[in-house]
């Protein structure tokens, strides 16, 4: 609950909504944020559904209204299934007019079926290569290889699924993508953050850590982003850092800090970081402006280069 109060006072954006089914989920962050944004409605005042799969007409829908689509220009049908005066009806006619989006054969849409990970790919794929501006932040986060289950990837989606990971979208999990499984709301509430270069979930720690007293948080600025992990020194790292923590329950992940900031605040000082979440001090890198390193991966092969975070900016604040 306190933490609920400063993100309220702080946090990034007004967090308007606030739902019971996702006080507590892995995707809470996303979730906000497609909400307080309008991309996604909630099913109910209070409930997200985050459990329940996206079907296709509800996530065309949510990408008309990412593009911000006039929808009075689209309001009928292209598909016998998908009837005038629905929720989705003008959102399929723009995907489908756009070459975003294609039925499911030549007359139907299939809008209440379930959407799978691999059509969401080929989907978003389709709606990038319009050259649309309401996506940013997709900078090239380095294509991680070949899944393990490619042979299940339909021939048409590959590229866009191999796309989706190259810009670090959808990268699947443990080298397996699962192109035929359905997708959450939740999860469609992440791809969609994604979309808009808010990566939260990969900064929330595995635990949740103590809440800070809020009655003393200060602002600190705008500082830049940079990575460090357990394989900074493997050939492919660049630096010589390699000991950092994530959260643990009781205790904070680390930080760097520049040398200013650690001779005013050391080791040990709590501070916000707007997309990133609370991390302590652990240490000072060698640059005097104002860049905060955060550590963000015990894999032993570094890639601080390709993680989507490295290089932006976030509101910081102190814990005291
Ligand atoms: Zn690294």
């Amino acid at each position: 609950m306190v933490l609920m109060i400063f993100l309220f006072a702080f946090g990034s954006g007004a967090y308007a909504k606030s739902f019971s089914d996702t006080e507590n989920h892995w995707a809470k962050y996303s979730v906000d944020f497609v909400t307080d944004n309008g991309y996604f409605v909630g099913t109910s005042a209070s409930t997200f559904s985050p459990k329940s799969n996206i079907t296709r007409g509800q996530f065309v829908t949510v990408l008309a209204r990412l593009e911000k689509v006039d929808t009075s220009y689209y309001n009928y049908s292209a598909f016998e299934d998908v009837k005038p005066g629905c929720y989705y009806t003008a959102a399929i006619t723009w995907a489908y007019q756009n070459g975003i989006v294609y039925g499911t054969d030549s007359s139907h849409f299939s809008p209440d079926s379930p959407i799978t990970r691999e059509q969401i790919c080929f989907i978003i794929n389709n709606y990038l290569s319009l050259g649309t501006t309401a996506v940013m932040g997709s900078d090239d986060h380095g294509r991680d290889g070949i899944y393990a289950d490619d042979n299940e990837i339909f021939d048409n989606f590959k590229e866009s699924v191999y796309q989706m990971q190259s810009l670090g979208y959808m990268v699947g999990n443990n080298g397996y993508f699962r192109p035929k499984s359905n997708m959450t709301r939740a999860e469609g509430a992440v791809i969609i953050s994604r979309l808009c270069g808010m990566f939260y979930e990969v900064f929330v720690p595995p635990v949740t850590p103590p809440n800070p007293d809020v009655g003393t948080m200060n602002y600190l600025g705008y500082y830049r982003l940079t990575c460090y992990c357990a394989g900074c020194n493997s050939p492919r790292g660049s630096r010589d850092t390699s000991s950092g923590a994530f959260a643990t329950p009781g205790d904070y992940g680390t930080i760097a800090v520049s040398p200013a900031l650690y001779e005013m605040y050391g080791a040990g000082t709590v501070l916000y970081i707007d997309g990133v979440g609370f991390r302590k001090i652990q240490d000072k890198h060698g640059n005097t402006e104002k860049v905060i390193d955060v550590y963000v991966s015990n894999d032993t092969t570094c890639k601080c280069w390709s993680h989507p975070f490295s290089g932006k900016s976030a509101k910081v604040y102190i814990v005291r």
